[in-house]
């Protein structure tokens, strides 16, 4: 599977990045987020939900699991770090499957509802301002969103 590398060497850049990827995504996209801590990870998603004409602001949503916003398109925002472990079933297809874009946050822990089609994106704290995003798309349509990304 190509991957594609980008530096950010500041928030700025990040969510420069973020937005173009805002305007540029479809109905039914699944995103996943990856990153440590303080990577980037709600940042980019501020970014995404900007470039998506989200006017309310985005914030983290470890404690609800899902937030929706409202754009040109619904925003699901996912974190469902504290499903570890558990076969709690809160409806994930309807979102997944559903018209709007996904963005899903520790993915791993619900990986049986998670599409094989998606676009990984993985965000790696490189120095105080530097982070390097990985982009790793599978499925056509991924990978022609990431082109017209990066075009
Ligand atoms: P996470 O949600 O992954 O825990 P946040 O987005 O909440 O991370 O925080 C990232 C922090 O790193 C913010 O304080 C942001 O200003 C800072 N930062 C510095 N450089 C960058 C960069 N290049 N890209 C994204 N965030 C950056
Ligand atoms: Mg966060």
């Amino acid at each position: 599977m190509e991957t594609y590398t980008i530096q950010t060497a500041s928030r700025e850049e990040t969510t420069e990045l973020a937005y173009k990827l805002g305007t540029l995504v479809q109905p039914g996209d699944v995103l996943t987020l990856e990153g440590d801590l303080g990577a980037g990870k709600t940042t980019f998603t501020q970014g995404l939900a900007k470039g998506l004409g989200v006017k309310r602001n985005v914030n983290s949503p470890t404690f609800t699991i899902m937030k929706e916003y409202n754009g040109r398109l619904p925003l699901y925002h996912m974190d469902v770090y504290r499903l570890e472990n558990s076969d709690e079933d809160l409806g994930f297809e309807e979102y997944i499957y559903g018209e709007g874009v996904c963005v899903i946050e520790w993915a791993q822990f619900i990986q049986e509802y998670v599409p094989q089609d998606k676009l990984s994106i993985t965000i790696r704290h490189k120095g105080d301002n530097q982070r390097e995003i990985e982009l790793q798309p599978a499925g056509e349509r991924y990978i022609t969103l990431v082109k017209e990304l990066l075009s």
